[in-house]
């Protein structure tokens, strides 16, 4: 890794075939990823679906990692390990065996065709707000335009209240 690795956030979630399981696979296997080290991750949550209600709810967690891989490149190896888990896309907001969102990347505002950072479900997303807050409470959002939004406020603001920490002897 060199001198300036940036700090990123990177959530994760799994509705099918196990989800704690691939959960801690994927947060293996991020820790595995080159000239990145994991630093911080999440307890596990666990939240009701987004969009169609006829499916399982969902584990979720944030990783923080300090990575000298571009941003794209980080997306690429994200793509990687969702393909590694089986991942089949059938359904907008459909059962998933495994989803990582480039959540933050440093204190970039990125906006093309395939990437979006900061990601744009953060400020509503409670299983992305809540875990990220655990890891990280002191935390300012880019806005864009120099501007910036503490996550202090979007957690207080935040509307959702499926989301639940999972406790320990749930996860081991
Ligand atoms: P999904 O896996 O359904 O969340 O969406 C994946 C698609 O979102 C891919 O085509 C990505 O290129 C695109 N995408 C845009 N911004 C992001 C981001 N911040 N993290 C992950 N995927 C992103």
């Amino acid at each position: 890794m060199n001198n300036n690795p940036v700090v990123c956030y990177i959530g994760l979630g799994s509705n099918l075939d196990h989800p704690i399981e691939q959960l801690k696979q994927a947060i293996n296997e991020l820790s595995a990823l080159e000239n990145s080290l994991l630093f911080v991750q999440s307890s596990f949550y666990q939240s009701a679906p987004m969009g169609p209600q006829d499916q399982p709810d969902f584990i979720n967690a944030v990783a923080g990692l300090k990575t000298s891989l571009s941003a794209n490149d980080l997306l690429l190896q994200l793509q990687g390990i969702e393909q590694q888990h089986g991942r089949v896309r059938e359904q907008y907001w459909g059962p998933r065996t495994l989803d990582l969102d480039l959540l933050l990347y440093g204190e970039q505002v990125i906006n093309t065709d395939n990437l979006q950072v900061p990601h744009p479900g953060i400020p509503e997303r409670g299983f992305v707000l809540y875990p990220l807050y655990e890891i990280a409470p002191d935390l300012e959002i880019p806005t864009g335009k120099s501007g910036r939004e503490s996550l202090k406020e979007l957690v207080a603001k935040c509307a959702d209240k499926t989301t639940k920490i999972l406790n320990d002897d749930k996860v081991s």
